[in-house]
């Protein structure tokens, strides 16, 4: 089946990038489940950002060593010449509310995956007050009028875009949801219209993005009949398993920004996306 690309995701394709940047200041954090850390952002520069569809794609940039703010990119992703090297890493936007009492806020989910990871680290520690900057956002779920139902696949760094996605489907719309977490601690209350069919997949104590348990899971599914719009993101092998399976033995049609791989375990190789 052929993938043809939305009037929206047509217009995204045409818009500067980044589309906007700018500071943002923790106003709180909070443990959302023993492995996600939320944490909300206010700050003047995030009236800036637009808020088209579920799920967009920001990318956060913390300050160089010896710096106390980020640089912030400017059209084309350039920095200027001598700007230090600062760690970047692409996250959601679980929540965006443009106009609260506390001003614009940013939600963003953080997966906690322990000290080796830069974000991770910061956001198990972040207090109010710490400032990040932000570029972006870049939309990358495209909610297609036409589809018969939807599939959405993902594990814990994938949920804030299902879950924000699943908020705004239409009443009725038919949709399947694999989630993979680490134990049912982690299982979220999300909240839809949509007529919702919610496997939570749990690794049970095997490790993140070693687990072959998310794949399994689509494998047994018995799938709807007609054409579905489909999602999936999470570890790059685990993604490129849950793509092949879809795409040649289900036959359904996905685009390349329809399955995406949102990190990379160490023992992934390197030619896989
Ligand atoms: C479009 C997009 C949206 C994303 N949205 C979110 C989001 O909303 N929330 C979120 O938490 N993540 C999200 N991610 C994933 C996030 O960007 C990566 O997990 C990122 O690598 C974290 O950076 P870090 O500095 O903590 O670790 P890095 O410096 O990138 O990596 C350090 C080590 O940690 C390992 N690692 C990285 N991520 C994980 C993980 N999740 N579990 C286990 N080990 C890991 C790596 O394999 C590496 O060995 C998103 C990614 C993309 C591409």
């Amino acid at each position: 089946m052929a993938v043809s690309l939305s009037p929206a995701a047509l217009r995204a394709k045409e818009r500067p990038s980044p589309l906007t940047t700018g500071h943002a200041t923790v106003l709180r954090a909070r443990r959302l489940t023993p492995g996600v850390q939320r944490i909300v952002f206010s700050g003047a520069d995030l009236a800036r950002l637009p808020d088209e569809e579920p799920g967009e794609i920001i990318t956060l940039i913390w300050p160089a060593d010896d710096a106390e703010r980020p640089v912030l990119p400017t059209e084309g992703w350039r920095y200027a010449p001598g700007t230090p090297d600062q760690h970047w890493r692409n996250y959601t936007v679980r929540d965006y509310v443009p106009d609260g009492p506390d001003g614009p806020l940013l939600t963003v989910d953080f997966v906690l995956h322990g000290d080796h990871g830069r974000c991770s680290r910061w956001a198990t520690h972040a207090r109010p007050g710490m400032v990040l900057g932000f570029a972006g956002p870049r939309i990358h779920f495209y909610a297609e009028s036409d589809a018969d139902w939807t599939l959405l696949v993902g594990d814990e760094t994938g949920l804030p875009s299902i879950a924000a996605t699943l908020e705004r489907l239409p009443a009725g719309h038919p949709t399947l949801v694999f989630v993979e977490i680490a134990d049912a601690a982690e299982r979220q209350e999300l909240s839809s219209e949509a007529d919702l069919v919610l496997e939570w997949v749990t690794r049970d104590g095997e490790s993140a993005g070693r687990s072959r348990c998310l794949e399994e899971a689509v494998r047994a599914a018995s799938l709807p009949q007609g054409t579905p719009k489909v999602w999936v993101a999470g570890e790059s092998l685990a993604v490129r398993g849950i793509r092949e399976h879809l795409k040649h033995d289900r036959g359904l049609p996905i685009g390349p920004s329809q399955a995406i791989g949102y990190w990379k375990h160490r023992l992934t190789p390197d030619d896989v996306e």
